[in-house]
């Protein structure tokens, strides 16, 4: 359903990405593991154009986009179709959680406020934010702005949500309630690409598993593939590094 190919990245000289192929299946949860500096929020990034791909194709259902080509039409509607959760949430200091969740909606998607507005509100109903509505982000703790982070992406209705390290911003108090909420979206078959370095998380909620290293894919596979038996040296030092 989500096929990249060919996707690389250079920052001058430094080559990021080195021509990676990669497919995503419709309801599947696909998590991306590896070392520091390897290029894994690059690639997230890539995907809708926070960063311009030296060169890719991104294929959405029937929305193909060409880096070398690509368009701004194109590069709006791609990122109708991926939504972010940002490891430090990003979200808007002087709008309150609700405006948070609105704002994408509004302004990208066109609705009018009223539409908005319920529309967010069952969505914080959902995860159990409904008292949080008027407040802003300073009020919040990490994990319940993380989870309007992550409710402003379902509230995106996207084909496919894009998280970059949700958790490793968060004090240890409040990773468990993000997970958990992670844990649901990934029941609903919502589709999803994460970065994590949550080990046991990854382990549990992957249908696949990505090890990256220096720029590329080195292999994938099922989680007990990549996790209990490993084929390339590299993931296997990775993975006893950081276990
Ligand atoms: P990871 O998420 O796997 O830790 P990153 O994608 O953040 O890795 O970074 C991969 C490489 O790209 C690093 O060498 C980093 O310094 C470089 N890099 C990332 N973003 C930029 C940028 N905006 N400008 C220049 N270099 C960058
Ligand atoms: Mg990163």
């Amino acid at each position: 359903m989500i096929k990249v190919t060919n996707l690389s990245k250079h920052f001058g000289d430094n080559v990021v990405l080195r021509q990676i192929d990669l497919n995503i299946k419709e309801g599947e949860t696909t998590v991306i593991i590896g070392p520091s500096g390897t290029g894994k929020s690059t690639l997230l990034r890539c995907l809708n154009f926070l960063e311009q791909p030296t060169s890719a194709t991104i294929t959405i259902d029937d929305l193909v986009v060409d880096a070398s080509t690509a368009t701004k039409k194109q590069i709006t509607a791609l990122r109708k179709k991926t939504a972010f959760v940002f490891q430090n949430y990003a979200l808007f200091a002087n709008k309150t959680a609700l405006e948070n969740i609105t704002e994408g909606l509004i302004i990208v998607r066109g609705k009018s406020a009223e539409v908005a507005k319920q529309e967010a509100l069952t969505i914080l109903k959902s995860i159990g934010l409904t008292d949080k509505q008027d407040s802003y982000p300073s009020a919040l703790s990490g994990g319940q702005q993380q989870r309007i982070g992550i409710a402003r992406a379902m509230a995106a209705q996207s084909k496919v949500i894009l998280f970059d390290e949700p958790t490793s911003a968060l004090d240890p108090e409040w990773v468990g309630e993000v997970l958990t909420l992670m844990r649901r979206l990934a029941k609903q078959k919502q589709t999803m690409l994460i970065v994590t370095h949550e080990m046991q998380f990854a382990k549990e909620i992957a249908d696949r598993v990505i090890f990256m290293d220096q720029g590329q894919i080195v292999e994938q596979g099922s989680a007990d593939m990549i996790f209990n038996n490993p084929q390339d040296p590299r993931t296997r030092t990775f993975l006893q590094r950081v276990n």
